[in-house]
């Protein structure tokens, strides 16, 4: 049987989706891939896990596009599920979209530091990976914070 084709991931990949528009050729993902492509792929096309994990961020520290991020993951739906920026963290940090915190955080210290600069001086595309990922972690973390805080 086909698999998913997004990274790391081990369901079966029976929705078909185009890689480009009027492209013949098809990505095979499981149902939850599937629906994160088509909700993505239009604004994402073209970059990598990495480009599209530092748009987010930039996005982010833009002052009015980070409130009103922030005032939708705190209207999301309370089951858990992830939001778009959360989506492309966790693929930076090739982990699934069910991962933990602790799971996350391992992750995240583990390619810091295979990637960082003081590791691999002079290696540009491991800087890029290392602001990816920190990048990548920040949003995880915050999101985090966002779902564990408890009103008193
Ligand atoms: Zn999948």
């Amino acid at each position: 049987m086909r698999m998913c084709d997004r990274h790391g991931c081990n369901e079966p990949g029976d929705r078909p989706a185009p890689k480009s528009p009027n492209s013949p050729e098809r990505w095979y993902f499981c149902e939850t891939h599937a629906g994160e492509y088509n909700r993505n792929w239009n604004y994402f096309e073209g970059l990598t896990a990495e480009e599209a994990a530092e748009r987010e961020a930039q996005e982010r520290r833009d002052a009015s596009g980070y409130t009103e991020s922030k005032a939708n993951s705190w209207a999301g739906p309370g089951d858990g599920s992830r939001s778009r920026d959360e989506m492309r963290a966790l693929e930076v940090l090739e982990l699934e979209v069910d991962a933990d915190f602790d799971t996350v955080r391992m992750a995240w210290r583990r390619l810091a530091k295979s990637n960082h600069p003081d590791i691999r001086p002079g290696d540009a595309e491991a800087a890029k990976r290392f602001q990816a990922i920190q990048a990548a972690y920040d949003v995880l973390k915050a999101a985090e914070e966002a779902r564990t805080w408890k009103p008193d």
